[in-house]
């Protein structure tokens, strides 16, 4: 084969503190992203070691698109998961992706072990892992403030992920801070870093590419953009934003409310987009590659402890965040949840994973399975002050509860009691509580992802109860979705980005080959994510719905236990399948 039909990869040796550059694996067979992140793990991974084996790989790869079409903005970040000790991905945007394919490389994986906290600073020719002790412990706002003025080189296309204490601490739900306003949110691609030693990563796009010249991809890079700007599909995401689902979640009894106790309620008028956007908005900004420009920045407005000032600051929001520190926790002030979300990405945590352990710990709290002591800190619902300090203490691990907890919701619950009400789906539930379908699909999803299928979309759209039909939706989904984070899409663009688009796209940069058989890419990277899941130790029957979710009532009624059975035993043997070796 030749060099073209491969990938170009560069290596850090972590322990040796130095790179090498590599052609490694096959395009046709594993397309880019997601299929190129289970190839390398594949590879050099450790499936039967823990996930904070020094050598385990974590591995950030982009797509054969990246860089050529608008919204191919995304990375995805394969690693064996601390959370669960099972491999995963977590995927996020900001100008990494860029930055990436810049730097001359399809993806970068780190294995071992830096000897002090390091930042790793890749170009196109070069890279250094530089000993930044004196960042340690400090936050990672904090830190991505000091990293640009330290690597002030190729600003516009230079990318900034770090972690906060959260991830030096072992939290196994600490994220990784991508440019500030983006993460690699779920699943402990944080605490990974932590283990290594590894603050930051300075990724420089300082080389260049150059586009295919042809017509045809001027002209359907025209076509894809208009679509993607000059029609209604993508302006949800940009006017109101995700924010937006709030009030409909509500209104459909859908959104998680203090622990899932009730699934509507009307304080939802505080947190809704359309509060939001009246009272907190400043402006949108977008990833690197986008015209769309979905995130969001409210104004924080906080008063200086000892003066009569005030100091302003920008927290992005979108929905997920404001369910995980807003409704689920009973919060029904807006400037409260972005409070609570600024404090979350100081300390480097998954917000999602973070208000609903809160949540747990709430309830716990209130029902004596824990104690003041405990939580160092009285917890109710609504009440901002008492959470933003828990936010602290559970990313210092400050004592045993803390450090339990961070290892996650059901690990707490299963030394002090309240599995019931730990609302856990495989990791943390996301904001919807939409139903049966739903349910199986992030309870045994291949991340534990309302991502990983539009499962909650399917729960709204159809009333009727057919476990065939649902789970061929779900395994379907899947598989298409496979195909957009392997070119690497983010996933906003599903609508616009067709299979046939995708193959017209690939044509259109030279990789007919691949534009041939995107179908075939799909299935095997679904396969080979699947593999890789079931391998490192994954068991479909060791995951449940906790009884709190499954005695939910939401707009269509109660929820249906037996059909909710039904469905998890049928996808379970649909993805052990998948799984099959072969
Ligand atoms: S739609 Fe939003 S998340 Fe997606 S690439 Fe654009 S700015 Fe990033």
């Amino acid at each position: 084969m030749t060099s073209e039909g491969t990938f170009r990869v560069l290596i850090v040796d972590l322990t040796a503190r130095r790179g090498e550059v590599v052609r490694f694996g096959n395009r046709l067979e594993s397309g880019g992203g997601s299929g190129l992140a289970a190839a390398l793990y594949e590879s050099y991974g450790l499936p039967e070691e823990a996930a904070d084996h020094p050598q385990q790989p974590l591995i950030f790869a982009i797509g054969p698109l990246t860089g050529y079409f608008p919204l191919m903005s995304k990375v995805v970040c394969g690693f064996k998961s601390p959370y669960h000790d099972q491999y995963t991905e977590s995927h996020a945007g900001g100008r990494l992706a860029l930055a990436i394919r810049f730097a001359g490389y399809d993806a970068i994986l780190l294995r071992g072990k830096a000897a002090t906290p390091s930042c790793a600073v890749i170009g196109s020719r070069g890279l250094q892992v530089d000993d930044v002790h004196y960042l340690w412990g400090i936050n990672s706002l904090m830190t991505g403030k000091l990293l640009r003025r330290i690597y002030p080189q190729h600003s516009g296309c230079r990318s900034i992920l770090r972690i906060g204490p959260a991830g030096e601490n072992g939290v196994t739900y600490a994220c990784i801070n991508v440019d500030t306003f983006r993460h690699f949110g779920r699943m402990g691609a944080g605490c990974v870093m932590g283990a290594k030693n590894v603050k930051a990563i300075a990724v420089h796009g300082d080389g260049d590419i150059s586009l295919p010249g042809a017509k045809a991809y001027a002209q359907l890079f025209q076509e894809v953009h208009e679509k993607l700007t000059d029609t209604e599909m993508m302006r949800k995401y940009y006017d109101l934003g995700t924010a937006a689902n709030l009030t409909v979640l509500n209104e459909r009894s859908s959104l998680p409310w203090r622990n899932m106790q009730q699934t509507a309620d009307p304080g939802v008028d505080g947190i809704s987009g359309e509060r939001f956007g009246d009272e907190l908005l400043m402006r949108q900004t977008a990833c690197a590659g986008c015209p769309v420009g979905c995130i969001h920045l409210g104004m924080l407005r906080e008063r200086f402890a000892d003066a009569h000032q005030f100091e302003y600051r920008q927290v992005s929001y979108d929905y997920e965040p404001i369910f995980a520190a807003g409704s689920m926790l009973g919060i029904t002030v807006a400037g409260d949840v972005l409070s609570l979300l600024e404090e979350v990405e100081r300390v480097g945590l998954d917000v999602m994973s973070t208000g609903v352990a809160l949540a747990w710990a709430t309830e716990a709290l209130e029902n004596g399975l824990v104690t003041e002591e405990q939580t160092r800190t009285p917890l109710a619902f609504g009440q901002v002050d008492g959470y933003r300090a828990a936010i602290r203490h559970l990313a210092r691990a400050e004592n045993d509860f803390y450090r339990l907890l961070g290892r996650g919701t059901l690990a707490a619950a299963r030394e002090y009691g309240g599995e019931e009400f730990a609302c856990v789906l495989g990791q943390e539930m996301a904001g919807y509580a939409t139903g049966e379908v739903y349910f199986t699909a992030q309870s045994l999803g291949f991340r534990h992802s309302h991502l990983d299928t539009g499962g909650y979309t399917y729960d709204q759209l159809n009333q009727k109860q057919d476990v065939d039909e649902a789970i061929r939706f779900l395994v379907d989904d899947e598989r298409g979705r496979c195909l957009l984070t392997s070119m690497v899409s983010c996933l906003f663009a599903r609508g616009v980005y067709s299979s046939e688009l995708l193959s017209s796209a690939l044509a259109s940069i030279g990789q007919e080959a691949l534009a041939a058989d995107v179908d075939g890419l799909a299935e095997r990277v679904q396969r080979a994510r699947w593999r890789l899941r079931f391998k490192t130790g994954f068991d479909p029957s060791t995951y449940d719905v906790p009884r709190r979710l499954r005695k939910i009532t939401t707009w269509k009624g109660a929820l249906d236990e037996a059909y909710l059975d039904k469905l998890r035993e049928s996808y379970a043997r649909e993805i052990t399948a998948l799984g099959k070796p072969g």
